[in-house]
């Protein structure tokens, strides 16, 4: 059944309007990057009138700041989805735009499309209630496709003809596509990111308030096997040094937030950090390896206003962070906590993962070790003195089973199961003082696991959700699937995803043999820097030749 919609006005200047939604609040919204690399593409070019919308938690519906237009009236309506949570809120939002939540429904303009890494992770939940999906790292690629898109609306054409232009371009998916879609790249051959993505909006109402977030990396060499950013930006890049220098000064901010995996491996990092606190620019780091904290950095860090230091732990035991392929030095870690404690920062933030497969009654007992260990650290750095690091604050998060991961294939914790360890890891905590813990909610973890892996039969699911006020409860009492088909059970090795239909340019084969090591607790060597024409170990040197050649076409 297609119903009509009021059809969105023809006469913008001869310019095509374009609605960029982050389906989460704007507080979110403006501490993540992808989708300020695209507003600055399309506003680069005078043929766009851009609006951002934004996710008003009050009134469950989109909201622009920029002007009081309704998100129905753009023929172009572009969501960036960056986590499964936004799948719901892009029903919502359509829905309280009246807009048919099917795009089958639709028939015309506008049409509804999403990028982000949830496109190259797993759109198909969501997919139903999109025309097409724009498949990779943009860098300019979308903007060319909005370029067809506008020739199309500018030349009165129908939003299925536009979408007929659109399909066989590289990087697209659309429903019922029988072909690979290849995930687009930003690449050069030195493994260097050809254009950092940066903020294109400072604000004090960003959750990194009056910060200009600037990515140092994208990808991460270590190849944790619970971990999709470690396998979906594949091959792990860097940015040059010169080139983030030139970024900040363009802008010159007061603050900025250096973004990506593993800040700590960048060779530049230091001096990076030393010209940043020379110009008096503040600064904070997104994330940090225990073993790239050494005395001498930690001092500069205490030195240069850094107040709170946070690590991954991840995994509760030893044998489980090798299996999960997690390189993680305890002598380091350790090392870090004590001088981390006698440099008197404020904050230690640790976070662990509960629920990875495999884990047992003597990995508690492990953990229970490790947080002695962790006390005699902490007390050794304070040497006799007063103080030391005043909080060290746990969270402990469920593992949720990622597409494109060698854990795709695993069965995820059940609630009960989860509630159980969370207590214990509670217990355990609360015999320090100054040590505190905090637990995801299992419930939210598993609807996030389902999602996760979820199918276009998932797309059902969703919009029962949205109906019921988002109410997962009732609606997964009323959905004809059942979340433990998706959540609860090993899969095969023959299991055919719905992601498989993308290819991110990582084989395969090799995700399963690395699921096959995670149950012989085997580790993986980091993929550092290789050409990958001459590593080839996990496919994406096939992958990188192609996209020379499509890239020359
Ligand atoms: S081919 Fe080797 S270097 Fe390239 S991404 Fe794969 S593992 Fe890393």
């Amino acid at each position: 059944m297609t119903t009509k919609i009021p059809a969105p006005a023809r006469e913008w200047g001869g310019r095509l309007p374009v609605a960029l939604v982050f389906p989460e609040e704007e507080s979110q919204a403006l501490s993540t990057l992808g989708w300020q690399g695209v507003y600055r593409e399309l506003t680069a070019d005078n043929g766009f009138i851009v609006e951002r919308y934004f996710w008003d938690r009050r009134n469950n519906q989109a909201l622009s700041p920029d002007s009081d237009r309704r998100l129905g009236i753009f023929p172009l309506i572009c969501f960036s989805l960056n986590f499964e949570g936004d799948y719901l809120r892009l029903i919502n939002m359509l829905r309280a735009e009246d807009l048919p939540v099917r795009s089958a429904d639709r028939g015309d303009w506008p049409l509804i499309m999403a990028g982000g890494p949830i496109a190259f992770l797993n759109p198909f939940p969501v997919l139903p209630s999109l025309d097409f999906v724009f498949v990779g790292e943009s860098e300019d690629r979308f903007a060319k496709i909005a370029l067809i898109i506008r020739e199309s609306w500018l030349s009165g054409q129908s939003g299925p003809e536009a979408l007929k232009q659109v399909s066989p371009r590289p990087g697209i998916l659309i429903q019922g596509q029988r072909h690979k879609v290849r995930k687009q790249i930003s690449y050069d051959q030195a493994n260097l990111l050809p254009s950092p993505v940066h903020s294109s909006f400072i604000s004090s109402k960003a959750v990194f308030r009056d910060s200009f977030l600037v990515e140092i990396n994208r990808g991460c060499p270590y190849g944790c096997r619970f971990c999709a950013a470690g396998f979906i930006y594949r091959p792990p890049r860097s940015a040059h040094l010169a080139r983030v220098k030139k970024i900040i000064q363009a802008a010159a901010p007061r603050k900025v937030g250096l973004v990506g995996t593993a800040l700590t491996d960048w060779p530049d990092l230091k001096q990076l950090l030393a010209w940043l606190h020379r110009k008096k620019i503040k600064f904070s780091l997104a994330s940090m390896r225990a073993d790239g904290l050494d005395r001498t950095f930690l001092e500069f860090l205490r030195n240069t206003g850094t107040r709170t230091i946070t690590l991954a732990v991840e995994g509760i035991s030893r044998t489980l962070r090798t299996a999960a392929n997690k390189h993680f030095d305890e002598e380091k870690f350790f090392t870090a906590v004590e001088n981390i404690s006698d440099l008197r920062f404020n904050t230690l933030k640790l976070y662990f993962i509960l629920g990875l497969p495999g884990e047992n009654l003597s990995d508690l007992d492990e953990l229970a070790l490790f947080l002695e260990k962790l006390e005699k650290a902490r007390q050794s750095g304070k040497g006799g003195k007063q103080k030391g690091v005043d909080l060290i604050s746990i969270s402990a998060s469920m593992f949720v089973p990622k597409p494109w991961t060698p854990l795709q294939w695993a069965p995820m914790d059940s609630e009960q199961s989860f509630q159980e360890k969370t207590s214990v890891f509670k217990k355990m905590c609360s015999s320090y003082r100054g040590l505190t813990f905090k637990a995801e909610k299992a419930s939210a973890a598993r609807i996030q696991g389902l999602l996760s892996r979820g199918d276009q039969k998932v797309h059902d699911l969703l919009l029962l959700a949205s109906e019921y006020g988002d109410s997962w409860r009732k609606a997964l009492k009323t959905w004809t699937g059942k979340m433990e088909d998706y959540v609860d059970r090993e899969f095969p090795a023959e299991t055919c995803f719905a992601w498989d239909i993308i290819d991110i340019g990582v084989d395969k084969k090799y995700l399963f043999q690395e699921w096959k090591k995670y149950n012989l607790a085997l580790m993986t060597s980091p993929c550092d820097h290789h050409p990958c024409s001459q590593c080839r170990r996990c496919g994406m040197d096939g992958f990188l030749q192609e996209q020379e050649r499509v890239d020359r076409t």
